[in-house]
């Protein structure tokens, strides 16, 4: 991944909660507060914004730059839970280019992040459920020797399986958390948008 490559992926993201807005509201109507759409597009708005004109060294900065303006602009508890995401992963990108396996270890990076702010096992009904999944198809991809664009199509795959399994969860992180049993039947919103996010990189890798 170089940092044009870094640039197109936020891109991608940024259409696909576009795209998707709607879905990513109406399923948390269903178990939430009807907003994860808007507060994801907000956010990754206010990205693009960001990054015009935004002078990157590193791959890093990219997603750094990507990761605190989510931070500053959105508030729900997507826009800390992604942020901290983008700039945990891009504090490990120090270079220009990164191997795969140098962006398996940035995602990594990120993932713990998320764990460290919003305390989520697998198996809470949370964007913790698709992106660790992503995370192991995407290192496993890796250790078999796949390249970027492999690793990718594996973690885009395995976060749209983890987010089909949201749906029999009962939530215990979150807002969706407060409905109890009345969670059950529905998939998370923020498994939802991590599976477009890793969708985004199969697409912008694909080759
Ligand atoms: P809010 O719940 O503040 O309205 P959003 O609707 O934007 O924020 O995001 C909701 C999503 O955030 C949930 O679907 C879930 O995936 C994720 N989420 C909520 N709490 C946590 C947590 N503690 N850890 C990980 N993810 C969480
Ligand atoms: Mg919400
Ligand atoms: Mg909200």
């Amino acid at each position: 991944m170089d940092i044009e490559l870094a640039r197109a992926w936020v891109r991608a993201i940024a259409s696909a909660i576009e795209g998707d807005k709607e879905r990513l509201t109406r399923l948390d109507s269903a178990i939430g507060d009807a907003d994860h759409g808007n507060n994801m597009h907000r956010g990754f708005s206010a990205v693009l914004q960001a990054l015009d004109g935004h002078e990157a060294a590193t791959v890093g900065d990219v997603l750094v730059k990507t990761g605190t303006t989510l931070i500053s602009r959105v508030g729900g508890a997507s826009g800390p839970l992604y942020g901290t995401v983008f700039r945990t992963a891009g504090k490990r990108l120090t270079g220009p280019e990164a191997d795969a396996g140098e962006v398996a270890d940035a995602l990594a990076a990120g993932l713990d992040g998320v764990r460290g702010l919003g305390a989520a096992q697998v198996g809470d009904k949370t964007m913790v459920d698709a992106f660790s999944p992503a995370l192991d198809a995407f290192r496993a991809a890796v250790e078999a020797g796949g390249d970027l664009a492999a690793a990718a199509r594996a973690a885009a795959e395995a976060a749209a399986e983890g987010l089909e399994a949201t749906t029999p969860l009962q939530a215990r992180k979150g807002r969706a958390s407060y409905l109890g049993a009345r969670s059950i039947g529905h998939q998370d919103p923020g498994a939802a948008s991590t599976a477009l996010i890793f969708h985004a990189l199969a697409d912008v890798t694909a080759h």
